[in-house]
């Protein structure tokens, strides 16, 4: 065992406030780094300590895998917690920090190599009997071959990226006129966006249904899974709504399911906490589709339901201790909903939407937790991800939930940026969320924009006003159109 002291949280928003939380419980201190934008940001005042990185951009902060390194030695700090994002599946940096004596807050760097991959990925836990999508588990440049293989395989195809993530990387093929086009424009895109371009073809699984399983190893074998997070409301290929569990899943699958993931770690020697994504078509079989080696986005809601600390056991397994609990220790509690709140107009195609939170208040009440990373009368920078909160609910049942989500979303009063909190609404209201029956085709196939605009109430439209002139009498430069955009702001957010 090697007690950690001085934790350093390489990254910004809403997750490093989140990891540093169970740090400071958990008696560790906590060190803060951050980019000249964000340098007024809540992560940087809670930390202990903070130190700036450099310029905005991600290249010149938050990815300076250098400055951080030498940061740590020069501040004696005993580990480095990367969040999700940035650094936090770099396999180099992984090596680097490891080189220098300092403990990492995730798996091995042979684990990153081999799950960063999804070719390797998939080579790796086909030998472990985890069911793959049906396709190939190599990368392929013969465009002839390929071809070969998609008639085989049969239409709709899709062609991945080895190296793709965060929802890009990916082009579906319909039949075999488009395949040669679409192959050739698939390989330039990989190159292009991920300095590597092997792509491989798969099935494309019609309506599927994303869903993933939360691991925790430890360094002893040890290997336990925290069921699953239903992930299937996405737009551009991206999580917008989870939730744990899934409406659909019987306990012998979710076993299976499970189970399989396990072997996952198995097949790399997995430690530390990771997330085994599958896709599950409509016959209720399931797919590997990937491991994501890191904390991920929508970890709240598996906490919810296990009341497991997922940081905390993080921490703990980077330390060198056991799994604090076993498998059968745990049972799933109740239900657990997360939207991601992303400064997006989702009237305008989910394009991001920056600006200042003119008026930011967030919900309360018993059953909500808010994981943000902005306060009022802060800008949204461009440089980084678009996310700036997650709002979490748990209740008794899936419907309370829902319930509970709806009110939270009311609650929540965000004006100066559009943001996805009114698409959220509009998916808990829709009969097809609620009955569960739905997939990944949500938003083609229910979603259109002036679904989003209703008119005001009465009374609705007397607040609006009031905003208005306080934003004329608060900012006297300010322009009778900007005040404009600024009330169909808070009209979109509050009224659907
Ligand atoms: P999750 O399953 O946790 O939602 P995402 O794929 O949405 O995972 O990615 C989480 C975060 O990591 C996002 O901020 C996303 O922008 C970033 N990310 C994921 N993969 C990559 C990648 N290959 N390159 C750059 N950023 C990535
Ligand atoms: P990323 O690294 O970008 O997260 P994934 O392989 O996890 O890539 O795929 C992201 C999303 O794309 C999935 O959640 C799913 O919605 C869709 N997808 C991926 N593979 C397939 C497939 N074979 N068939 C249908 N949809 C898929
Ligand atoms: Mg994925």
């Amino acid at each position: 065992m090697k007690k950690i002291h001085r934790l350093l949280v390489a990254n910004r928003g809403e997750i490093a406030l989140r990891i540093m939380r169970t740090a400071k419980e958990i008696g560790i201190e906590t060190i803060a780094v951050y980019s000249e934008a964000d340098r007024n940001s809540p992560h940087v005042r809670f930390a202990h300590e903070s130190y700036c990185l450099g310029a905005a951009a991600s290249s010149q902060s938050y990815l300076r895998g250098d400055k951080i390194i030498a940061l740590c030695l020069e501040k004696k700090i005993d580990a480095i917690h990367p969040g999700y994002g940035f650094l936090s599946e770099n396999a180099a940096f992984r090596r680097e920090v490891e080189k220098a004596g300092i403990i990492f807050i995730g798996p091995s760097a042979e684990a990153m190599d081999a799950m960063g991959d999804k070719i390797s990925a998939k080579q790796a836990v086909k030998k472990f009997h985890v069911p793959l999508v049906p396709g190939l588990d190599e990368a392929i440049t013969d465009i002839a071959e390929a071809k070969k293989i998609a008639v085989e395989i049969g239409f709709p195809v899709l062609i991945k990226a080895s190296a793709g993530g965060g929802g890009k990387g990916m082009r579906i093929v319909e039949n075999e006129a488009e395949f040669e086009s679409q192959m050739e424009r698939a390989a330039s895109e990989a190159i292009n966006a991920f300095g590597n371009g092997a792509v491989f073809v798969e099935k494309y699984v019609t309506s599927p249904r994303h869903i993933e399983i939360q691991v925790l190893a430890d360094q002893h074998g040890n290997a336990a899974y925290l069921f699953e997070r239903e992930c299937s409301i996405q737009r551009r290929h991206q999580k917008v709504v989870e939730e744990a569990p899934s409406a659909i899943l019987t306990p012998e699958i979710r076993q299976k399911m499970g189970e399989a993931a396990v072997n996952v770690c198995k097949a790399c020697n997995y430690s530390n906490a990771g997330t085994v994504e599958f896709i599950f078509d409509a016959n209720m079989n399931f797919y590997f589709l990937e491991m994501n080696t890191r904390l991920q986005v929508e970890h709240p809601v598996t906490e919810l339901i296990t009341g497991i600390d997922i940081v905390k056991e993080q921490i703990r397994i980077a330390e060198g201790y056991p799994l604090s609990f076993k498998q059968e220790d745990l049972t799933i509690n109740g239900h657990a909903i997360e939207v991601r709140v992303c400064a997006e107009d989702p009237a305008n195609n989910f394009l991001p939407d920056i600006g200042k939170l003119l008026m930011y208040r967030i919900p309360k009440g018993a059953g909500v937790r808010v994981d943000d990373g902005f306060e009022e009368d802060m800008e949204i920078p461009i440089h980084y991800d678009p996310m700036i909160a997650k709002l979490i609910v748990h209740a008794p049942t899936r419907q309370e939930a829902i319930a509970k989500m709806l009110r939270a979303i009311d609650e929540y009063d965000i004006v100066g940026i559009q943001t996805t909190l009114s698409f959220c609404k509009f998916v808990l209201k829709h009969e097809a969320f609620v009955s569960g029956n739905f997939d990944t085709g949500f938003v083609a196939n229910h979603f259109s924009p002036e679904l989003l605009t209703e008119t005001l109430t009465e009374a609705e439209e007397k607040v609006a006003a009031l905003i208005a002139r306080n934003l004329l009498l608060g900012e006297p430069q300010s322009q009778n159109s900007n005040a404009k955009v600024h009330i169909s702001n808070w009209k979109r957010n509050r009224v659907l």
